[in-house]
């Protein structure tokens, strides 16, 4: 409990010390003056988009999660790891590695016809380029790295279990950890490649510029790479990955095609603000505290007979709880969402304001965001619910509207 306590300071005094708490969105009155000049038949198309796609997102949520919790919290999760592990004579792996295997597959494919769903929206308004077998390639592909990397972190927890009995939440939490930070590190190199091509940027006046760019802003970057992501859609986007030597920034193909050179530069200048502020590495670190207070949570949670008894299983250490430990895990993304996205639209907010400090031209800003809402159909102005539960950036009038005070000399 006392390593409980400390963990979660250390997130809470991570997350008060990197996160930009004195960023509040634009002015409404800004906003609502953005909102004004966008046309009508383009916010309407973008709100039934929208409309059209919810029930499938939140279809696909809700019966994840009830999937979870009957999996978790009935004795079912722990029949199906005991028929798992049966064939190859209820040994602790099959029933650890299969076990977690069966269990995750379960949850995933009772969404699948929700994210079908999804995609016939995607099409039909034109934003998905994919057909059907690429699509399912693609679920198919991240099944696999799913099942990889779980099978092997399934593998090492009750490995660790299994060694030190009574210390396996210290261990635990500290390989949660590592592991989570790992992966940050490596999945722009071995991941990311499995779904996309990229190449870098081709010698050019805008490589050139974008290259110049990072030089005057101090941060080192030896390429600019461009994803293929015209081979499944065509939104437009860019991020920021990795970090260390793994760090690289990714600029959509279609962004080069869609949008014009200067407002590419004004993205780019986004995600050097990512690069600089080190904000993967900062979410990176939240998200490693976060993983190892949910392993102490879960062996504090270990003690609850009542819980033990309604998942069907006498430790929450044996491979039977797997389902149990799933159902936890759903329920605590379910509390840890909005927070997190309160957090990412807070950074996000940072990243737009060294953009607009670092290319002094909140005109382009603003006309890139104009560009990205339409070719993406964000909705501009979506719902409040929506936004504070689910809004990972901005919305589009927010930074329009962060343009404008920028223009008018408001830092
Ligand atoms: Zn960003």
């Amino acid at each position: 409990m006392a390593t409980l306590a400390v963990l979660v300071a250390a997130l809470i005094v991570l997350v008060v010390v990197v996160v930009p708490w004195h960023r509040p969105p634009a002015p409404r009155a800004d906003q609502l003056a953005a909102l004004g000049q966008l046309p009508r038949e383009q916010v309407d198309r973008a709100r039934a988009f929208h409309a059209e796609l919810r029930p499938g997102s939140y279809g696909a949520m809700a019966i994840g999660l009830i999937g979870a919790l009957l999996l978790g919290l009935t004795p079912l999760g722990a029949k199906l790891v005991t028929l798992a592990g049966r064939p190859f004579g209820d040994h602790w792996i099959a029933q650890a590695v299969l076990g977690g295997l069966v269990i995750v597959l379960l949850v995933e494919v009772v969404t699948v016809p929700f994210a079908m769903w999804r995609r016939t929206v995607l099409v039909e308004y034109g934003i998905s380029t994919q057909t059907w077998g690429g699509w399912t390639v693609d679920l198919l592909k991240s099944w696999a790295v799913g099942a990889v990397i779980g099978g092997l972190a399934l593998l090492g927890f009750f490995a660790v279990v299994r060694l030190l009995p009574r210390w396996w939440w210290a261990a635990g939490a500290a390989g949660a950890a590592a592991l989570v930070v790992l992966l940050s590190f490596v999945v722009p190199v071995v991941v990311e490649p499995i779904f996309n091509r990229f190449a870098p940027m081709a010698e050019g006046p805008l490589r050139t510029e974008l290259v110049t760019m990072a030089a005057r802003d101090g941060v080192p970057v030896r390429d600019v790479l461009v994803a293929d992501a015209s081979r499944r859609t065509r939104a437009v986007n860019a991020y920021v990955s990795g970090f260390g030597p793994t760090r690289r920034i990714v600029v959509y193909d279609t962004m080069l095609t869609e949008a014009t050179g200067d407002e590419v530069v004004s993205v780019v200048a986004h995600e050097l603000g990512h690069a600089k502020d080190n904000d993967v590495l900062t979410g990176t670190l939240i998200g490693a505290l976060g993983t190892a207070a949910g392993v102490i949570a879960l062996y504090l949670l270990g003690s609850w007979t009542g819980l033990l008894r309604q998942a069907g299983v006498t430790s929450i250490a044996e491979p039977r709880a797997l389902g149990l430990l799933i159902a936890l895990a759903a329920l605590a993304g379910l509390v840890a969402g909005p927070a997190q996205a309160f957090v990412t639209r807070r950074i996000e907010a940072r990243a737009d304001a060294h953009a607009l400090a670092l290319t002094g031209d909140p005109a382009t800003f603003e006309s890139m965001q104009h560009r990205l809402g339409t070719v993406n159909l964000s909705d501009p102005d979506p719902p409040t619910w929506e936004h504070v539960l689910f809004g990972t950036h901005p919305s589009t009038v927010e930074r329009m509207a962060a343009a404008r005070a920028y223009a008018r000399g408001i830092r």
